[in-house]
């Protein structure tokens, strides 16, 4: 008996009784609800999760994975073979650049996805209209939106003891898990959350804060499972940040709530790569840039950090996401957008060569 369980967005289809449990011959009943619903615009998403499906396509049977979180090795290595891992950048690079321009940018520097940033008055994803533009803008560009960070500074304060602070900060990332549900692409669906902030000493104080922080991270884990977005929750630039992000980790060990790796963050400590390779098995997005001990967020190999240690360690991870650079123009030594997006997209790519033993150059 066949089984195919679709729990994405064709409603036609799903009316009609097309997709659902033993709805017949598996690849025929998605084919025919890819013919029938051509003006359904969620179509390109079943056509993404019969993709997934594939992967795990046995004789009589297709189980969509609910999630690439604490999938296996092998499991992953497939996942790969058929979903290569891509170069990703995020739409922060330059906020002074308007949004539909950066998106074409990005486009001609031959990306092929893109992470939304983090403010939403850039994009606009903070409204209805807002985001059907952005659909609109990434599909004639050719792009998906695989990932995207949590509003900042709106969605920042999850760890608030002022509750008009946190409960406001709940809301503004339920906001980008609807953005996320509604315009990401299925393989990504990502939104990336910061946690406690910097410099609270050790004490009663920073106890109930992160007492509020997770109880914002439980509200958020059930609005983001209902609506098959996952969190990924960044490590940060001090060790007592760090401590929180694992206790976070370890007390939401479901598949909604992953690791997001942020290399620029770990960097400022110099502890590259431990937390990485500590946390790796959460792995569910990253965040990668460079810098020379602050927070700068220049492209790879501008800064001093050893990215042939990083890819030896990144490849050997179960992570089957795209490669995002959360790079911004402000301190890279290329001003000029075009060539700074040039750059970029050359020095993410190296990044995805699997390392040979002894490593490699820039100048390959
Ligand atoms: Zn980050």
């Amino acid at each position: 008996m066949c089984r195919i369980r679709v729990s994405g967005n064709c409603r036609t289809s799903q009316k009609q009784g097309k997709l659902g449990p033993d709805a017949g011959e598996p690849h025929a009943a998605l084919y025919l609800c890819m013919r029938k619903c051509v003006t359904c615009p969620p179509m390109e998403e079943t056509r993404r999760r019969h993709e997934i499906a594939a992967v795990f396509c046995e004789p009589n049977s297709i189980t969509l994975p609910e999630t690439k979180h604490h999938m296996t090795k092998d499991v992953c290595n497939k996942l790969r073979k058929k979903l290569p891992m891509k170069p990703s950048i995020c739409t922060s690079f330059d906020y002074k650049i308007p949004f539909a321009q950066c998106i074409t940018m990005i486009r001609q520097a031959g990306f092929e996805a893109i992470s939304l940033g983090a403010r939403p008055k850039h994009s606009g994803f903070d409204t209805a209209q807002g985001r059907i533009a952005i659909r609109k803008l990434v599909e004639q560009n050719g792009l998906t939106i695989d990932s995207m960070h949590a509003p900042f500074p709106e969605g920042d304060q999850l760890f608030s003891l002022d509750a008009a602070a946190r409960l406001e900060s709940i809301r503004q990332c339920k906001i980008a898990i609807d953005t996320a549900r509604d315009i990401l692409d299925i393989n990504g669906r990502i939104v990336a959350l910061h946690l406690i902030p910097y410099g609270i000493p050790q004490g009663d104080v920073r106890n109930r804060m992160i007492a509020q922080g997770m109880e914002s991270l439980k509200t958020l884990e059930a609005y983001a499972a209902g609506k098959e977005v996952k969190l990924a929750l960044e490590n940060g630039q001090k060790l007592d940040y760090d401590q929180v992000l694992e206790s976070c980790l370890s007390a939401f060990c479901g598949s909604t709530i992953g690791f997001c790796y942020d290399s620029g963050h770990e960097n400022v400590q110099g502890t590259c790569y431990r937390i990485l390779e500590k946390l790796g098995r959460r792995l569910v997005a990253v965040h990668i840039h460079d810098n020379g001990g602050s927070d700068s967020h220049m492209l790879p190999y501008e800064g001093n950090m050893d990215w042939d240690k990083f890819r030896k360690i990144f490849h050997g991870l179960a992570y089957s996401g795209n490669l995002v650079l959360e790079v911004g123009i402000a301190h890279s030594q290329f001003k000029d957008p075009t060539l700074f997006l040039s750059e970029a997209r050359r020095r993410a790519e190296k990044l995805l060569q699997r390392p040979t033993g002894l490593g490699s150059t820039l100048d390959n």
